[in-house]
């Protein structure tokens, strides 16, 4: 088996892998030989560290990374999610919107944004011409459910950020439209208030990114529904540009 293929397995917890114990030299007879065949030696037993971890990751393929975010138990969020929500659309989408994790029904669905909140995303995102999965990609940062919808740890969004810096990676968008507070400092690294970050354009990854409000928010507070719609405007504007610059 390739190196590459056992870091896959022991990323999806497939591991440690086992092998017959290797013979050094034909000194003993066959039948000690034989007799020793059963027993196996783990191999790799040295615990990963966080960089092994990320490294691994950023070399993954789209089905190595898919099998690895529904095989992680890198954080305690997997024992209590129904499923993982990997993320959903075109693969080659110039558009990545992310949000901040799994609500009820995506749990139960194992797709981002489909309650109340995805059926507004869904209208934002058609008010610009544009339609789930049609050169859009949908994720977010985190890939399982917080119980009860509670804020994701510091710890676990460590866990699992490798995944979503892979995802962009492979997309390679033109643009990523970040929604929602948390998944704005989040790939920001910042503390700044989404209303301080709108209206320009930042960087994840050399990637261009914009800010927007959540949609999962808007549906509470009205008045910041124009916000958004601004926002929206300016990212389609940004688009273009970037599209003449290619
Ligand atoms: N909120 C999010 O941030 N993401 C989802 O997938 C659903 C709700």
């Amino acid at each position: 088996m390739s190196s590459r293929r056992e870091l896959f397995l022991e990323e999806i917890g497939l591991t440690p892998l086992w092998r017959l114990k290797g013979r050094a030299t034909g000194e003993r007879g066959a039948e000690e030989q034989r007799a020793e065949e059963p027993f196996a030696v783990r191999v790799g037993a040295v615990e990963p560290t966080a960089d092994d971890r990320g490294e691994r990751i950023a070399h993954m393929d789209w089905p190595e990374l898919n099998m690895a975010v529904a095989g992680c138990t890198a954080c305690g969020l997997r024992k209590t999610c129904t499923r993982t929500v990997f993320g959903v659309g075109d693969e080659r989408a110039e558009w990545l919107l992310v949000g901040e994790a799994p609500g009820a029904e995506e749990d139960a669905r194992g797709e981002p944004f489909v309650g109340q909140a995805g059926k507004l995303l869904d209208a934002m995102l058609a008010g610009i011409a544009l339609k789930r999965g049609e050169n859009v990609y949908i994720a977010n940062v985190l890939k399982c459910r917080p119980p009860g919808n509670r804020n994701p740890e510091q710890a676990e969004v460590a866990q699992c950020s490798p995944f979503l810096r892979r995802q962009v990676e492979l997309i390679r968008p033109k643009l990523i439209l970040a929604l929602g507070r948390f998944a704005c400092q989040t790939l920001l690294d910042t503390d700044a208030s989404i209303a301080s970050l709108r209206g320009r354009l930042h960087r994840y990854q050399g990637v261009p990114l914009i800010v927007s409000y959540h949609p999962a928010y808007l549906l509470r507070s009205l008045p910041d529904k124009a916000k958004a719609w601004e926002d929206l405007c300016f990212a389609r504007s940004a688009m273009a540009d970037l599209r003449t610059r290619a």
